[in-house]
């Protein structure tokens, strides 16, 4: 059995989640799942569909890009999944979709702004959105450049990855992170749910104003703080 089998299993079963939440179509969207002992992370290959998967078709890639174990090609997005695997230490598991909402956001270069406490129960701050790459990002290496526009906007704004676990890239689509496959997974329907939700905000009301900052402290603190009580016992993000 190859040493890579539990990351395998973990992006296959995380890649599955994709199609039942309604966030891909066709072979669109990708995730991987990193072992930071082992230096690699397992990733989709690409182009294949989703009835197709199975944990063996998963490519094994170091964080150089480098194919260590798979008889695929790894998705196009792997050289952007490498260069936060490299630089945000604290993450094993990213995904990629162009789900519906977040990519309307995104496609709009917009961030997704605060309006309610669902948003809140998960980051305190807008969806941050990258702005749109240069013309040289873009015609250079650009899987790998990607990944640099989402570091280099994070940086502007004083952002830690680990708080605010989904990005959108300015007029492609939403990457999500989390320290497990399954979380990052997690983020990225939570993301379409609240791209969603201030879609609608909107639409009703197009001046609705952001969440106030009581709100927002309240209910990130009782999910996340040093006194949470949601749920039955330690959250496990
Ligand atoms: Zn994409």
């Amino acid at each position: 059995m190859s040493k890579y089998e539990h990351i395998k299993q973990s992006a296959y079963a995380a890649n599955m989640q994709l199609p039942k939440l309604g966030l891909v179509l066709f072979t669109f969207g990708n995730v991987s799942a990193a072992d930071r002992d082992l230096g690699v992370f397992a990733i989709k290959p690409s182009g294949v569909s989703y009835d197709q998967l199975s944990p063996d078709k998963m490519v094994v890639v170091d964080l150089e890009e480098k194919i260590i174990e798979g008889g695929y090609r790894p998705s196009s997005d792997t050289k952007t999944h490498a260069v936060l695997y490299k630089h945000w230490e604290g993450i094993n598991g990213i995904v990629h979709t162009h789900s519906t909402f977040a990519t309307a956001w995104a496609q709009s270069q917009r961030c997704i702004p605060i309006f309610g406490t669902t948003h809140a129960d998960h980051l305190t701050v807008d969806v941050p959105c990258a702005p749109p790459m240069e013309d040289e990002m873009i015609s250079g290496n650009y899987e790998y450049q990607t990944g640099f526009q989402i570091m280099n906007h994070f940086k502007e704004l004083g952002l830690d990855y680990k708080e605010v676990e989904m990005v959108l890239v300015s007029n492609h689509a939403p990457f999500t992170w989390g320290k497990t496959a399954e979380k990052a997974v997690y983020n990225s329907a939570v993301l379409e749910n609240v791209a969603h939700m201030a879609y609608l905000t909107e639409q009703i009301n197009n001046n609705a104003s952001r969440l106030k900052d009581a709100l927002i402290k309240k209910h990130f603190e009782r999910k996340h703080g040093p006194d949470s009580y949601y749920g039955q016992d330690e959250e496990s993000h």
